[in-house]
């Protein structure tokens, strides 16, 4: 893929980038392992005064870097002010806490007895420079829930971001950079995806951390598996949305249109699959595309779009291939499967779609739609629509919409996701763990959990 900024609204090419050459790329490896030599000795305080610098710098940039956002990838501008102001917010989340999350555990006094010590700690110490893998469909935010928890534990990070979003990588080290973080803690390197290997295989780099598709995540975690190198994958995802009979209707329908079409349907923790009680069903549906067939697609950049184009022609392209298969293979489209009419010729648009009469034979029961492609499936009970909403590879997060409390536990118990989100649509928030399980991938982000995942967990004991 070459690297470039092209308009997804127009096609047009605005900037094209030269990859680094071998030499650049080995000066910032270097540049990173020096620089964690010193940013690892640094104390919690002085690493918080320059995340709160650089959130601070993040906020100031709002509407620029909003304008970059869309310009580069396609999301309405509305939303990519909202995901600035995310960013910020989970910078001084990690600035104010990553001591405390970090803090020295203590066992239990008997057991340290028991193991003959006089005293022991638990340690969480920085592992050293992280490749970080990126997506371009929060190309912000993907990267600084990597990179405030990264930097702020004491780890230094090399940034690979999707070719399509080469200024807002740049941006970002330029962001961490005007901070004062010294030298090599953050650095962008612009590479084709080929270029991984060789610098994953470098022994100065420690872990690596990846979101986007399967393919990716398994030849990058293959490659650090051979090496013996920890990573954290963050993949796709077919979140399902199950409403029962005791839903607020109202609520569920509209909270399902904003779950569906968030980032034009391009988002991991989109709900992808809604599965409705029979009882419910025909109200949902009629409902539901109704939500779907008023939403206003058109330029990300007017102040009132709901829907952006998507990322890429191919983005668009995988879209139509998979309603075409379901089509072909019986499913009824209740709107969109089409592009708008009266947008530019040369944007990536495509109407918001509903499917129903979904079967497993069609492509879109398994595989993830990254846009504003619906399915929908009837269940006939509680069984019925664990079953379905487990059908699937993923496991990211998953949405219930009850009032039936035994109902709730059901789905606690026996949905396979990373998060359970009921009565609402997944989000993330920097105080919850983020991560799937099946091949959504593992390892979490966020919270606590997401700190300690590049640290070496190193037991102290005193004789
Ligand atoms: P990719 O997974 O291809 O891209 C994500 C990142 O991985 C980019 O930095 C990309 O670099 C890099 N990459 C791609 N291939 C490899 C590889 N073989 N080895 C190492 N790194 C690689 O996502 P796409 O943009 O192609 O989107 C395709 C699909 O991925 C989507 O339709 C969606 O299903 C899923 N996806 C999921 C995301 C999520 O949030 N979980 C985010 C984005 C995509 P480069 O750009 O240079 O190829």
């Amino acid at each position: 893929m070459p690297i470039a900024t092209v308009n997804p609204a127009t096609g047009e090419t605005l900037e094209t980038f030269d990859a680094l050459g071998a030499e650049e790329v080995e000066r910032r490896i270097a540049a990173a392992d020096a620089a964690f030599r010193t940013h690892r000795t640094t104390s919690f305080a002085d690493r918080a005064r320059l995340m709160h610098r650089a959130a601070d710098l993040l906020e100031e940039d709002q509407e620029d870097i909003a304008r970059t956002l869309t310009t580069e990838m396609g999301k309405p501008v509305k939303q990519a002010r909202a995901e600035v102001a995310k960013c910020a917010k989970a910078m001084r989340w990690y600035a104010d806490r990553a001591e405390r999350l970090l803090a020295d555990e203590e066992p239990d006094a008997g057991d340290v007895k028991d193991s003959g010590a006089s005293r022991a700690v638990v340690r969480y110490r920085p592992l050293g420079p992280v490749l970080a893998v990126m997506p371009w469909n929060f190309p912000l935010w993907q990267v600084i829930r990597f990179a405030a928890p990264a930097l702020m534990a004491g780890n230094v990070g090399l940034l690979k971001h999707s070719s399509n979003v080469p200024r807002t990588a740049l941006y970002l080290e330029d962001l961490f950079r005007r901070a004062g973080f010294p030298e090599g803690c953050f650095q962008t390197l612009l590479v084709g995806s080929s270029e991984i290997e060789k610098i994953l295989r470098d022994p100065r780099i420690k872990a690596a951390t990846l979101t986007g598709s399967e393919p990716a995540g398994r030849s990058v975690a293959s490659v650090a598996g051979d090496d013996v190198k920890k990573t954290v994958l963050e993949l796709g995802g077919s979140d399902p949305f199950v409403v029962m009979p005791s839903a607020d209707l109202d609520r569920a329908v509209q909270t399902a249109v904003t779950a569906r079409v968030q980032n034009a349907g391009q988002s991991c923790i989109a709900a992808k699959r809604f599965i409705v009680h029979t009882d419910v069903y025909d109200a949902f549906a009629e409902r539901f595309t109704a939500g779907m067939k008023a939403l206003k697609v058109g330029d990300p950049m007017d102040e009132d779009t709901e829907v952006g184009p998507l990322s890429s022609a191919s983005g668009r392209e995988g879209m139509e291939e998979l309603v075409a298969d379901a089509v072909e293979k019986g499913a009824t489209v209740l709107c969109g499967g089409k592009r708008p009419e009266g947008l530019p010729d040369g944007g990536w648009y495509y109407e918001p779609t509903v499917l129903a009469g979904i079967t497993p034979e069609m492509r879109v029961h398994h595989e993830e739609t990254f846009g504003p492609v619906a399915t929908l499936y009837r269940a006939e009970n509680l069984d019925d629509a664990v079953r379905i909403a487990n059908d699937t590879p993923f496991g990211l997060s998953s949405n219930v919409w009850t009032r039936d409390e035994a109902e709730v536990d059901r789905f606690v118990r026996d949905l396979e996701a990373g998060g359970v989100y009921v009565n609402g649509m997944t989000a993330s928030h920097p105080a919850f763990p983020f991560g799937g399980v099946k091949r959504s991938g593992y390892g979490r982000e966020l919270s606590g959990h997401g700190i300690r995942e590049f640290c070496n967990i190193t037991t102290v004991w005193h004789g």
